[in-house]
């Protein structure tokens, strides 16, 4: 093992300072490498922040998905699009190039419990992670909520300007469970701060029709759907839960014991 010598010693804490952690652990290995392979000096700096760029954009993107707090990731190659014919595969796959993320529309999935709208919603969300975007999925009680939380706390104010921050939102499951009069406020809050600024991608269980149910007065419904719906992509998941589907196919395929 070679001792450091000065200008090395002072090299480091150079990259230290200049926050290049990749530059700094690799400088040795690469400078090795390029001096064996004869490559000249630009060449050397530019395989050194080759693979600072790599790791950095690496780490951003795993704060990026880490940050949006996905309840479980999930991808399109996982998804059986055969098994629901209601959802078009060149559609989604379009969808995930994140073109509706810089057009500022939305996307709603709407349909019965286990068609798969969790599923879609989480991998176009994680599809915008690695196109950079901020994302952060929440169910819509769990946003209520902390909305109602911030409020008590005095923090509404910065939840808000956090939400306001995010090139996508993830409402997973609207409908589940009808919305007290402030919390329906509050969500509306965001749906209003977000239109036009960003994107929402909705999941439901319900039709538009039944909206009032969860967000109660007509005026606050139809305004939240005039929001959501002004700009925006629907798909309907119709037909069998995914889950049934899967352990009656289980059920045929596998031998009995
Ligand atoms: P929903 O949100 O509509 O209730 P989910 O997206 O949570 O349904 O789906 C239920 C489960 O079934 C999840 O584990 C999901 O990954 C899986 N699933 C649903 N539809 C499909 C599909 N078409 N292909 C593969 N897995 C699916
Ligand atoms: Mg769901």
């Amino acid at each position: 093992m070679k001792t450091d010598t000065k200008s090395t010693v002072l090299l480091k804490h150079h990259l230290k300072a200049l926050k290049l952690p990749t530059v700094l652990s690799e400088c040795e290995k690469v400078a090795a490498r390029c001096a064996a392979d004869n490559v000249d000096h630009l060449g050397f700096l530019l395989q050194l922040l080759d693979l600072e760029l790599i790791d950095r954009e690496r780490k951003s993107a795993d704060r990026r998905l880490r940050a949006a707090r996905f309840p479980a990731p999930k991808t399109l190659d996982e998804f059986d699009f055969p098994a629901r014919p209601s959802v078009s595969k060149p559609q989604i796959l379009d969808l995930a190039r994140g073109d509706y993320l810089t057009r500022r529309e939305n996307v709603l999935f709407v349909g019965p419990s286990g068609t798969g709208k969790t599923h879609l919603a989480t991998a176009l969300a994680m599809a915008a992670c690695a196109q950079g975007k901020k994302v952060r999925f929440w169910r819509v009680t769990e946003l209520i909520t902390t909305l109602r939380e911030a409020e008590q706390d005095r923090q509404l104010l910065r939840l808000r300007q956090q939400l306001a921050k995010l090139d996508l939102l993830v409402l997973d499951e609207f409908g589940y469970v009808p919305a007290s009069k402030a919390g329906a406020e509050l969500l509306f809050d965001v749906i209003a701060t977000a239109y036009e600024r960003s994107s929402i991608v909705l999941t439901a269980n319900l039709g538009f029709e039944q909206w009032t149910e969860v967000l109660g007065p007509e005026r606050l419904t139809g305004a939240a759907l005039d929001r959501l719906t002004h700009r925006c992509v629907i798909v309907e998941t119709s037909g069998e839960s995914y889950r049934l589907h899967d352990a009656k196919r289980r059920r045929r395929t596998e031998p009995k014991s």
